[in-house]
């Protein structure tokens, strides 16, 4: 009896706690119900704010929709959140193909009431956490339907939300926080929860800053958040970040410079939101400020690309990011909490969608006209690009149309043979141009002309050098293509001309097959041989057979040396040539009219290295992250990543070639290290240095490479003069500062490097490549080694370059190589893998690693 009792009373526990649960979902639970914490209190990691976002979406299906569009490179989910009014949520489709219509990227008419659109993106830089934490009140406060302002908001505004951009960076990030943080965090700035280790959650998986890459495209992340966004091209696109633990807020209006392609609307909407996020920030007593620190100008960020794509980009910057943690106390005495942090970015979040949602109609009528304008009258003097198509840069024109694909502009091919007259990014003239029915036309008049002129001006218009990145990026250099500069329209045609038919390789079982080196995709044809077991040679000169002339640097395959592969010798090299687009020649001799026959010593075998690479504290996380991603990722060719942490442990003789990225090395390469190492290059080993490495080792025993002091002896000199005409010289003006600074700086400059193209390390260019040029660390020329690429007088092309750096950047050397013993020293001052996103100097880091030195 008893028990039955005990029974009874059992299951209506139960029964009454089901009640409880169902009331309770009448009631859309808060981040804090549903987490268990109140947000501010903890970190979040990603599969707990997945969880919250897919509640509301069970809770809340009229309200608001989750769709996963991707995944990073460690495999977590990117997501996006469309948050919208009932009516709307269920013609999302019909209003995101209105919306193409209304930029003219689309045929057919409008249907139905438009309304504005929203994007807003959290957590970009991993580090700058808050944003994943703020994003969650924000949802909650749009789909709780108790809260009538946000109803009201979404009667005209849908809101895209992308709760975390890098997840792979916050999870770093987050998951170190919450094991090295005291309980409920210690805001000493000392405590070392406020000390991120390296390499630090702020970029992705390969160390890329996904924030330098909207334009450029290298990373999954980016172009599977790309393609969406896209499809949608809202009108508004807000970027939330974190800066400095000590500063306050930053909203727009942005700083100078403003790209001139930016529209006087624009301009003035950025003080129209500013006008909205003020009276947020003024009514609760908040510090801010505006129009000071981020501008306009470079267009890979999350505010200028959406900029140049017609819609109204901003940054929102709380203070905080990788330092501050849960409780920070600043240098005024005040402590900042993520509390606050997160009440600043939610103020900043609603500050904007009510903005937009007030002002929509004008948001979408200054839309349509952007669109139109770029369609019917693009701005800017050229209005044609065309880039040639030549047998030496195919691959690096495929490579450059695949990406304006990625980016939605279009492009055709030239429909007359006729001549035009074009600027000449090669030499800087204006010349007349014989047109050929391969070469490739962007026209301005399309509905994105003007990210087209961004990305493709020779020239772009700087006018302030206070900026925070390069200054200059025309994509025919970044390419390495041969391209031209139009005034007027030239005739296109959209299909593309039947390329000409791939000589047929009439011979079954050839002497060997020749592929011409001239691209990434002949690098990646090789390496892949490489690892397929095929020996590989290459003409370290040219020479001349059938009549046709083959440059330095030609892979020869012989079917000698590969006979035990058998028949799978010719499959395998015919299939590889085919898949990365290689044209091969078979020829039944190795003997040649002109140049080496292929028995000669200068034909040299191509040995696969086995290839190390220098991670950790001392190396820059970006350069490592560079190189690591074009081995992975772009040539899909095997490295072992070393850690600086026991690398005077390891047997060197494991490895053929050791790279070393930029980075600070005093405290890496210690005296015996560097010994250790000048050892292994001794024995044969092949060492790379890359920007501030070769800065490292210059001047270094051993090391034939001295620094070129021209700045310090200019500086002095012009000094001196100044101060004999003026005795008030040293009265320097304190607002000038930055400025002053800048002088001797060249902020990502291209310039053309003069190439000894019979050199190894320039095989595949011809006698120049341009170079996009950060930093005015240059060496003299070296006696005893050999000089590859320098920089002689007059080879500045665009970008800023201070008066300081301009001597500093006239006859040095930037690319050298030197013998030590058996072994090499490669000298890359100039880093050809920045950002992973210039083309044309892929090749040039490949021959560094597979062919100088063979
Ligand atoms: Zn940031």
């Amino acid at each position: 009896m008893i028990n039955t009792l005990k029974r009874f009373a059992a299951l209506w526990l139960v029964l009454l706690s089901m009640q409880a649960a169902v009331a309770q979902q009448q009631q859309l639970q808060s981040p804090a119900q549903f987490l268990g914490y109140e947000l501010g209190k903890q970190f979040s990691t990603q599969s707990r704010i997945l969880d919250y976002v897919n509640y509301l979406a069970v809770q809340a299906p009229n309200r608001i929709k989750v769709e996963e569009y991707g995944r990073t490179y460690e495999n977590r989910p990117l997501v996006l959140a469309y948050v919208a009014s009932d009516e709307n949520l269920q013609r999302l489709e019909q209003i995101r193909e209105n919306n193409l219509r209304q930029a003219s990227l689309l045929g057919g008419s409008i249907q139905g009431e438009q309304p504005a659109i929203v994007w807003l993106s959290y957590n970009v830089h991993g580090n700058e956490s808050v944003s994943s934490e703020a994003v969650l009140q924000v949802l909650y406060d749009l789909v709780n339907p108790e809260n009538a302002q946000s109803r009201e908001w979404l009667q005209n505004t849908i809101v895209i939300l992308d709760p975390m951009v890098n997840p792979d960076g916050r999870e770093r990030y987050v998951q170190w926080y919450n094991q090295a943080s005291n309980r409920g965090g210690n805001a000493s700035p000392y405590a070392w929860e406020h000390w991120e280790p390296w390499p630090g959650g702020r970029p992705n998986h390969y160390y890329f800053d996904l924030n330098r890459d909207w334009a450029w495209q290298t990373q999954v992340e980016s172009q599977q958040r790309l393609k969406v966004y896209n499809s949608w091209l809202p009108q508004v696109h807000a970027d939330f970040h974190e800066m400095g633990a000590e500063s306050p807020y930053y909203f727009s209006p942005a700083a100078k410079p403003f790209h001139e392609s930016i529209t006087p609307w624009q301009r003035q909407f950025q003080n129209t939101i500013g006008e909205y996020n003020r009276q947020y920030f003024d009514k609760n007593n908040w510090l801010y400020f505006t129009r000071e620190s981020f501008d306009l100008f470079y267009p890979s960020y999350g505010d200028t690309w959406p900029t140049y794509n017609g819609a109204i980009g901003m940054t929102y910057e709380q203070g905080g990011s990788g330092r501050a943690g849960l409780a920070y106390k600043k240098a005024d005495g005040d402590t900042l909490t993520l509390t606050d942090r997160i009440a600043h970015h939610v103020a900043a979040s609603e500050a904007t969608i009510k903005a937009a949602s007030e002002k929509a109609n004008e948001l979408k009528q200054e839309f349509q006209k952007y669109y139109s304008t770029s369609l019917k009258n693009p701005g800017g003097e050229y209005k044609s690009f065309v880039l040639k198509s030549t047998a030496n840069t195919a691959g690096n024109l495929k490579a450059l149309t695949d990406y304006l694909q990625q980016q939605g502009i279009q492009y055709g091919y030239a429909a007359n043979k006729g001549s035009v007259r074009g600027y000449n990014y090669l030499n800087g003239k204006t010349e007349s141009i014989k047109l050929a029915p391969q070469d490739v036309v962007i026209s301005m008049y399309q509905p994105k002309s003007v990210l087209v002129k961004v990305l493709f001006e020779p020239k772009s218009a700087l006018e302030d050098s206070l900026t925070y990145d390069i200054t200059s990026w025309a994509l025919p250099y970044a390419y390495g293509v041969q391209a031209y500069a139009v005034k007027g329209r030239v005739g296109m045609s959209q299909t593309a001309p039947a390329a000409p038919a791939a000589a047929a390789i009439n011979i079954e079982k050839p002497y060997a097959y020749l592929a011409r080196w001239n691209g990434l995709e002949d690098l990646k044809f090789a390496t892949q041989l490489m690892q397929q077991q095929v020996k590989v040679r290459m003409a370290e000169l040219p020479f001349e057979m059938d009549g046709t002339t083959y440059e330095a640097g030609t892979l020869i395959i012989t079917r000698t040396g590969n006979e035990r592969l058998g028949d799978k010798f010719d499959a395998t090299v015919r299939e590889l040539a085919q898949q990365y687009g290689v044209q091969l020649t078979a020829t039944n001799t190795g003997f040649v009219s002109s140049g080496a026959d292929f028995g000669s010593g200068s034909v040299r075998y191509l040995k696969a290295p086995k290839v190390a690479l220098l991670s950790g504290e001392g190396v820059s996380p970006y350069g490592f992250g560079e190189v690591w991603h074009f081995f992975e990722q772009q040539i899909n060719y095997p490295v072992t990543v070393l850690n600086t942490s026991y690398f005077s442990q390891v047997p060197l003789q494991e490895f053929d070639v050791l790279i070393l990225p930029t980075g600070s090395y005093a405290k890496v390469l210690d005296d015996k290290t560097l010994e250790k190492l000048q050892d292994w290059v001794r024995g044969g080993g092949k060492l790379i240095a890359l920007e501030s490495a070769v800065n490292y080792l210059a001047g270094k025993k051993g090391f034939e490479l001295k620094k070129k002091d021209a700045e310090e002896e200019e500086k002095e000199a012009a000094k001196k003069e100044r101060k004999d005409k003026d005795p008030y010289e040293n009265l320097r003006s304190y607002a000038a500062r930055e400025r002053e600074a800048l002088e001797s700086e060249v902020q990502g400059s291209i310039f053309r490097v003069d190439l000894d193209k019979t050199h190894p390390l320039a095989f595949g260019y011809g006698d120049s490549y341009f170079a996009l040029i950060r930093s005015a660390d240059t060496f003299q020329f070296m006696e005893d080694g050999w000089n590859v690429g320098v920089l002689k007088k007059n080879n500045h092309v665009a970008g800023y370059v201070g008066q300081g750096a301009k001597k500093q950047l006239q006859d040095a050397l930037i690319l050298g190589t030197q013998r030590l013993g058996r072994g090499e020293i490669v000298y890359l001052a100039d880093n050809p893998l920045f950002r992973g996103f210039w083309q044309g100097g892929k090749l040039m880091f490949g021959n560094a690693v597979f062919v100088v030195g063979q």
